[in-house]
């Protein structure tokens, strides 16, 4: 999934928890099997291969969470969409964009986009790209999913706590062996040594959005890998939103939202959202929260 996971569970010895760590990472790379976008052989490429020619019919395991996925868009009022993926040909945020994309590519990209135009039949579970060069893509929720997945999985087999860490994208279960929850520091993009917070998660997950080596400049305007599904153009103004929710997926997914919707319409959703609370760092550092999160300053 182009991030690395750390696998953290409690087991009676070594052994089990190897066995218990292996069980994890085969469910986490079938995941990558259904959802890849860049790997040609799964059922999401053909999807995107078929884009504006015919529906595909699909496991109802990925029918599923593009379902879920589309509600993501609703209640984000389409920050979320996951038919980005056809903006992602002209923004490139590994280093090697040398100009911005002009305002008729970036129209033309955009003109692919639009959630609205993802048709689900749930009576084949197929999935239908009704316009042509149209492609969807999970980079904002896939990890999120994969975690959720592998936590489940886990559970079942009787783990009785642990720690599914994507990229810093947290998933807990249970308590650390000696009763106390599990508490994540978060610290601030500005200055990584200093955390500025210790958070408790009881079996929730915590989510950060904002990668720092993933951004372009041009002309003094730091532009993120979020893009804003409407303008065409990546979000600005937000250096990282962490979200906590009762599942990764739905985390990741708002995570990726809020970073679109920007500061005010973000935390103002997130405060409708019950479980759901926010912490957004801005371009000058200040942070912003929602109504119920307490800094426990360190
Ligand atoms: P990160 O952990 O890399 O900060 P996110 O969960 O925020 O990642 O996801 C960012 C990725 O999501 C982008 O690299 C891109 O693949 C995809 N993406 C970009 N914009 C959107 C959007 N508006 N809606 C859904 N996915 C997006
Ligand atoms: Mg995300």
């Amino acid at each position: 999934m182009g991030s690395r996971f750390e696998i953290t569970v409690t087991a009676s010895d070594q052994s089990k928890a190897e066995e218990y760590i292996g069980l994890a990472v085969n469910e986490i790379t079938r995941i990558e099997k259904l959802i890849s976008s860049w790997d040609p052989s799964t059922q999401t490429s053909q999807i995107n291969r078929n884009a504006g020619i015919k529906p595909v019919k699909v496991s109802p395991e990925l029918y599923n969470l593009i379902d879920r996925a589309l509600k993501i868009s609703e209640i984000t009022d389409g920050a979320f969409d996951i038919s980005y993926a056809s903006m992602d040909k002209i923004w490139k945020f590994d280093g090697s964009m040398t100009k911005m994309p002009s305002e008729d590519e970036i129209k033309e990209s955009v003109s692919k986009v639009g959630y609205q135009n993802i048709i689900l039949n749930p009576a084949d579970t197929s999935v239908f790209l009704k316009k042509q060069g149209m492609k969807i893509g999970f980079g904002a929720i896939g990890k999120g999913y994969a975690a959720d997945q592998a936590k489940k999985l886990l559970m079942k087999e009787g783990v009785e706590a642990g720690i599914i860490n994507a990229s810093g994208d947290m998933n807990t279960w249970g308590t650390k062996p000696n009763g106390e929850a599990w508490k994540i520091a978060i610290t601030n993009p500005m200055n990584k040594e200093h955390a500025f917070a210790l958070l408790p998660i009881e079996n929730r997950a915590v989510v950060t959005s904002g990668d720092y080596e993933k951004f372009v400049n041009f002309n003094g305007i730091r532009y993120s890998h979020i893009i804003n599904p409407k303008t065409g153009y990546p979000a600005t103004g937000i250096i990282s939103s962490t979200v906590f929710a009762p599942k990764a997926e739905l985390a990741d997914a708002l995570a990726t939202s809020v970073f679109v919707m920007g500061i005010d319409a973000g935390i103002d959703r997130i405060n409708q959202l019950p479980g759901v609370e926010c912490i957004i760092v801005d371009e000058e550092g200040k942070v912003h929260t929602s109504n119920n999160i307490k800094l426990e300053a360190l």
